[in-house]
């Protein structure tokens, strides 16, 4: 029994925020922690397909996707249908207790998903920073080896290992060291940003010489890495710069980590970013989109890795809850239903034809890049690249006045980026971007 779907339209019925919003803004600040921030503070009351309607009835069409997690859309009708056919049968057993088919039917799909024809295997978690700890703690008690590799501009979460591993030190890290150790961090290739040009071959080698000179090859337990990076601001290293890390892994028996946590599951028209160039991580990282916005995370990878932890090591009270488990399979089985990936592409084109329009009548647009449903504009001052973060704020700030939700992003805060659902129809996605040219146009 699926939900109807919801008008696939903008509206704005009251200022934004509307009155109820901010009553409940109101009651937030008396009981919820300032810690917590939110990007657009209009409360949620229903979502689906492109859109986000809020309290006040307010349809704002969604360029976020919850941060690039609700691929198949809120409440995609399998979701909802596999969710309450578990949560009537059980909500929770605990997997380490007595376990249930969801979990293995959800790593049976990771096993046939995840690049490489090699035997795999999967461990389920609830969040991503808890997916990439535990790809660590994999890689070290696989290899013998505690050095871990992450990258300029990464984000890994928000614990105490993945705040090590993430670059932005504000707001993420601010205040809340010391950090895990043995976390050391390598360049990354960041063509819009290289003093000169540089191919990602030789991208990949300055990063490598500075492994092999401050860590140590034989030291490396494992190179964690986003095939674009999302937090940092799309960032798409240069053709060759990943293949060339995944090979210096093999010689060196450190192990090759995707974090696909956010582009994985179709967001860039493939299944997973790493396919583009044909790159077959040891461990890849997933969350996000994986469950149609129930908490899920995984670990998939080599059979004699992930088998390499003693039985007990992995898990949680929560990891692989069989409601998650239902509404992954039922997600997965839409973006195979819907060749959400396919759509991706369709949706990154259009994105990219608006977003050079744009470009050509505002040189604040330094930078367009991403790939699929995730694209991304750097805005730099005109005539240089020196980060222009006012002019991202103000540009975000129109848009949601006008009904259009998009994030920012970038390790200067100057990055707009684009995550709409696969699911988004033509027509909102071209008012959107209608939208966005306008918001350029008045700042
Ligand atoms: N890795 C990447 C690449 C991410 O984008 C994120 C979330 N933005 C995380 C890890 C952390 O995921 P979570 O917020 O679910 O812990």
């Amino acid at each position: 029994m699926s939900e109807p779907l919801l008008a696939q339209e903008r509206r704005l019925v009251t200022e934004v925020p509307g009155p109820k919003s901010a009553e409940l803004a109101r009651r937030r600040r008396a009981v919820v922690a300032a810690g917590v921030g939110s990007v657009l503070p209009v409360y949620a009351e229903r979502a689906g397909g492109g859109v986000v309607v809020d309290v006040d009835g307010n349809s704002f069409i969604d360029f976020g996707s919850g941060i690039a997690v609700t691929n198949v859309g809120n409440s995609a009708e399998p979701v909802v249908r596999n969710v309450r056919e578990q949560v009537g049968a059980f909500t929770h057993t605990c997997f380490m207790v007595t376990p249930y088919e969801g979990y293995v039917a959800v790593c049976e799909e990771l096993a046939a998903l995840v690049p490489g024809g090699h035997e795999k295997r999967s461990a389920l978690f609830n969040s991503g920073a808890e997916a990439v700890e535990n790809a660590v703690k994999i890689a070290r008690a696989a290899t013998g080896r505690n050095a871990v590799v992450a990258f300029d501009h990464a984000y890994h979460g928000r614990t105490n290992l993945t705040m090590a591993m993430t670059a932005k030190s504000a707001p993420y890290k601010q205040g809340f060291g010391p950090f895990a150790g043995e976390v050391y961090r390598a360049p990354l290739s960041y063509p819009y940003r290289e003093p000169v040009e540089i191919s990602g071959k030789e991208a990949a080698e300055r990063a490598i010489s500075l492994i092999e000179s401050q860590v140590g090859a034989g030291n490396v337990a494992c190179v964690v890495i986003e095939p674009i990076q999302g937090e940092g601001g799309f960032i798409e290293p240069a053709p060759g710069f990943l293949p060339r890390l995944a090979e210096w892994c093999q010689e060196s028996g450190a192990v090759f980590v995707a974090d696909e946590i956010q582009t994985g599951f179709c967001r860039t028209g493939d299944w997973f970013a790493s396919e583009h160039e044909g790159i077959v991580p040891d461990l890849v990282t997933t969350a996000k989109g994986i469950a149609g916005g129930l908490p899920l995370a995984a670990v998939t990878g080599r059979a004699e890795l992930m088998d390499a932890v003693h039985a007990g090591g992995l898990g949680g009270t929560y990891g692989g809850n069989p409601v998650a488990c239902a509404a992954a399979l039922g997600a997965i089985e839409l973006m195979r239903s819907e060749r959400l990936a396919e759509r991706a592409r369709g949706i990154g084109e259009a994105m990219s034809a608006a977003l050079r329009e744009i470009q050509r009548a505002h040189p604040v647009v330094g930078d367009i890049r991403g790939r699929g449903a995730m694209i991304a504009v750097e805005l730099v001052k005109p005539g240089g690249k020196v980060p222009d973060a006012e002019a991202a704020k103000r540009i975000a700030a129109d848009c949601h006045r006008e009904g259009l939700l998009v994030l920012t992003a970038g390790t200067y805060g100057n990055v707009l980026r684009f995550l709409p659902p696969l699911v988004m129809p033509d027509h909102l996605l071209r008012e959107g971007l209608d939208l966005l040219a306008g918001a350029f146009e008045k700042l």
